[in-house]
Parts: C-alpha cells; sequence; structure tokens
C-alpha cells in the first residue's frame, strides 16, 4: 500500500488525520527500517507493507469503535507499537499505555516516541505481573496477536472497567471465539460484536471481537501464565 493508497483507505474507514501524523507515520517506518537492521522487531520491512499490515491494519479498530469516546488505552504486548502507538498518531487525546514484557521492543519504543514528541506510558512487564497497579483501570484495552483469545481475555479484561473493552484485532479467529465461550462469562464480559473483512490490496482475512466487561472480575484473575495455558493447550 503507497502512502497515496493509505490515505484514500483513510477516507473509507471516515478517519481524518491530524495535521501532523502523515509525517510522524514516515518518520515510524524509516526509525522502524533502520532499527530492523540491528534488532529484530517485525518480520514486515517494506514500505509498502508496513503502511497496509502495520499502520492501516492498527486503525481497521475504528470499524468497532469510536475512539473520541475513550480516555485510556492499554495495548497489551504491544511490539513495535502496533495497534496503540499508531493509535495515538491519530487520536492525540488518548491517554495511551504500551506494555510488553520484551525490553528491546520497548527501548524502540522509548526512542521512537521522544522522536516524535509523543506522551505515552511505556511498561516493560509480562500483562499478568502489571495487573497489581492498575486493575479495571482502562476504558479500552487492545492486543494484536500476541495469543489466543481465551489466553488474551484472561490477560486483558481484568484491566478494563466495568462498562469498558478489550478488542483483539485477528486473522482467521473462528475456532478461538469457540472456545473462549467459557472463561467469558467467568470473567463477568461477553462478545458484542465481530467484525470479519479483508484487508485492501491483498485481501488477507482479519477478525475484529470487541468484548464487554459487564461487571468487575474476580481478582483471582489472570492466574499465573503456565496455570492459564495447562487451560487453553
Ligand atoms: N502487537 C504487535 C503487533 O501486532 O505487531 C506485536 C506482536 S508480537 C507477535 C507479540 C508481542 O507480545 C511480543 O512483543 C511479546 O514480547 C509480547 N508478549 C507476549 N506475551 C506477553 C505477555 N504475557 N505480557 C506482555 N507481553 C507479551
Amino acid at each position: 500500500m503507497t502512502e497515496q493508497e493509505f490515505i484514500k483507505n483513510l477516507t473509507e474507514l471516515n478517519i481524518t488525520p491530524p495535521s501532523d501524523a502523515l509525517a510522524k507515520l514516515k518518520t515510524y517506518c524509516t526509525f522502524l527500517q533502520n532499527y530492523n537492521k540491528h534488532t529484530n522487531l517485525t518480520a514486515i520491512t517494506e514500505t509498502k507493507d508496513i503502511y497496509l499490515k502495520h499502520f492501516y491494519d492498527s486503525l481497521t479498530i475504528i470499524k468497532v469503535i469510536d475512539l473520541n469516546t475513550i480516555n485510556t488505552l492499554l495495548d497489551i504486548g504491544t511490539g513495535a507499537g502496533f495497534p496503540g502507538l499508531v493509535l495515538k498518531i491519530f487520536y492525540p487525546d488518548l491517554e495511551v499505555t504500551l506494555l510488553d514484557s520484551n525490553n528491546k521492543k520497548l527501548k524502540f519504543l522509548e526512542e521512537l516516541c521522544e522522536k516524535l514528541d509523543l506522551k505515552v506510558t511505556l511498561v516493560h512487564a509480562r500483562a499478568e505481573e502489571y495487573i497489581k497497579d492498575k486493575r479495571e483501570y482502562f476504558d479500552l484495552v487492545t492486543s494484536r496477536a500476541v495469543a489466543s483469545l481465551p489466553i488474551l481475555s484472561e490477560l486483558s479484561l481484568p484491566y478494563v472497567k466495568v462498562n469498558g473493552y478489550f478488542i483483539a484485532l485477528k486473522g482467521e479467529a473462528q475456532n478461538e471465539i469457540q472456545s473462549s465461550s467459557h472463561i467469558l462469562p467467568t470473567l463477568n464480559s461477553k462478545i458484542i460484536e465481530i467484525k470479519e473483512f479483508t484487508l485492501p490490496i491483498e485481501e488477507s482475512k482479519r477478525t475484529i471481537i470487541k468484548i464487554e466487561k459487564l461487571k468487575p472480575t474476580s481478582p483471582t484473575y489472570p492466574r499465573p501464565y503456565n496455570q492459564i495455558l495447562k487451560d487453553y493447550k
């Protein structure tokens, strides 16, 4: 996807970029490509692929939520900042926290945010561990390409405020949706929307799952990671 195609597809998503957003993405793209030469951050390195599979893909979340109604966002397993940092660039009023267990990705994000003059909270931790500081704090938790839906639900929903949302960005997800039918009621949450579509140009399948938290989650969740894994192998 060229920058021109990216801009055209933003119009189709009804997104009007803030005046500095496209310049920020250009810097983001070049910095990611250069950094990736010495530190492995992503397998997607061609400019046109970064625009499609990282930048555009991150923004497709707006198919299921109006980000102007959200104040606090946590992106779990953000990696090189997807989708959380792209959303901050397009919705600068969001209070964004980017969490990842991999320190080299946090180091990259720290340098990038400095370069782009973006104020976000960067957290080097595992999702199961950071919970003690921020239980039921966020309006929205996002996650892309981190774990299967039942595992992610257990990691993410304890952070979500009552009446807030967890949104998972996935490829094909029917099996995962089915296998989360037991854990979601246990976490007092339910799927309220599933949006299936294909990415422009390459037409690979995408599924966005929007989950609402209806009541507080028991403080016994999330359980230690090895215990979660045992249930969802
Ligand atoms: N979300 C990014 C994206 O879509 O490009 C990165 C995806 S990458 C495949 C998965 C990331 O999740 C890695 O950076 C990894 O360190 C992080 N991760 C996996 N399990 C995690 C956990 N329990 N807590 C925090 N980060 C985790």
